[in-house]
């Protein structure tokens, strides 16, 4: 299926969640207190490189993460997420907007992709579960894919863990953080978490509760932006996923790599089959400062940026990062 980013993110509705974000941003950015971090993969100092509305950015110089330092307290983000304004905007009206398209572009698609890597595990799980799993439209798409999996759905947000609920899928009201191993069922085989990594406070503990809960044999499949992402280095600070309070980094493959050892998995798989990266790009041609990719983004035709897109997918560098984690 052909996507663009209108589609999923209709650019008039998307500017004035992205204006209500930077209003949040001004606000978190002015009541909070900061703390300064490293890379969690690689331990390095991070060299600043931006500032983007009240919030700064460096870049690790081993692994090339992107990483808002310093940062709020948790505490703050969590304010954030609570009285928020582009949080409740998101939820109230721009997710409710999009919900059906974003149902038949993007989930349809992950939960078929999902449902493959599932059916090629050594051992086929029970139970699958799906760490903020938001209006449980995966969830649902992935029980269209797969009727005989169950699935259990971790949410911490109460409206959505009752809408979850009132879909008849198994809700566990809480931040991972708070679940144990004997708050799911025997036989969860199989985690998901998508595009939640770039959110957290802290990504590393997340891995690490996550490997807690996870068995041997089991398996985690995390989605996020990656920093390597043609449209992330084209467009830098000006790009649309440098987007605090909300995105508080942008991991590399490399750095996935490094934390998947510290988290306590035993390998993780990386690919990047992203489709946007190319057409986000060429939305915001003017900002971009390389002469090769200005040229070709204006003057390639439809048919030569889809190639190049798949050749970006193919080889790690599309800013859609797939993560799959063994344990
Ligand atoms: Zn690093």
């Amino acid at each position: 299926v052909k996507i663009t980013e209108e589609q999923i993110r209709p650019n008039e509705l998307f500017n004035r969640y992205l204006a209500l974000a930077a209003d949040d941003a001004h606000w978190i950015s002015t009541t909070s207190n900061f703390e300064t971090v490293k890379c969690w993969a690689c331990d390095e100092t991070l060299n600043f490189s931006f500032e983007k509305c009240g919030f700064k950015f460096g870049e690790c110089p081993s692994c090339r993460s992107i990483i808002n330092d310093p940062r709020p307290l948790a505490k703050d983000i969590s304010r954030f997420y609570s009285e928020g304004k582009s949080p409740r905007f998101w939820a109230s009206d721009f997710y409710r907007t999009t919900a059906e398209s974003r149902r038949e572009l993007l989930w349809r698609t992950k939960a078929k992709r999902v449902a493959q890597i599932i059916n090629s595990q050594p051992v086929r799980p029970d139970w699958i579960c799906d760490i903020g799993a938001g209006f449980g439209i995966f969830a649902e798409e992935l029980r269209r894919e797969i009727p005989e999996i169950q699935i259990i759905a971790v949410e911490p947000t109460p409206s959505l863990a009752d809408e979850l609920r009132a879909k008849g899928i198994t809700t566990i009201p809480k931040f991972l953080g708070d679940v144990r191993k004997t708050d799911l069922p025997h036989g969860v085989g199989f985690l998901t978490s998508f595009e939640l990594l770039e959110h957290l406070h802290n990504p590393l503990e997340f891995l690490k509760d996550v490997s807690t809960l996870t068995s041997t044999g089991s398996a985690f499949l995390a989605t996020t932006l990656s920093s390597w992402g043609l449209d992330i280095q084209l467009l830098g600070k000006e790009s649309k996923a440098i987007f605090p309070p909300h995105h508080l980094q942008i991991i590399s493959p490399k750095a996935i790599r490094g934390l998947c050892s510290k988290a306590g998995f035993t390998k993780v798989e990386i690919s990047t089959p992203g489709k946007l990266d190319l057409d986000i790009a060429k939305k915001s041609v003017h900002l971009v400062q390389d002469r090769f990719w200005h040229l070709f983004l204006s003057e390639g035709t439809d048919s030569s940026i889809e190639r190049m897109q798949e050749v970006i997918a193919e080889t790690g560098f599309s800013s859609h990062m797939w993560c799959l984690f063994q344990k």
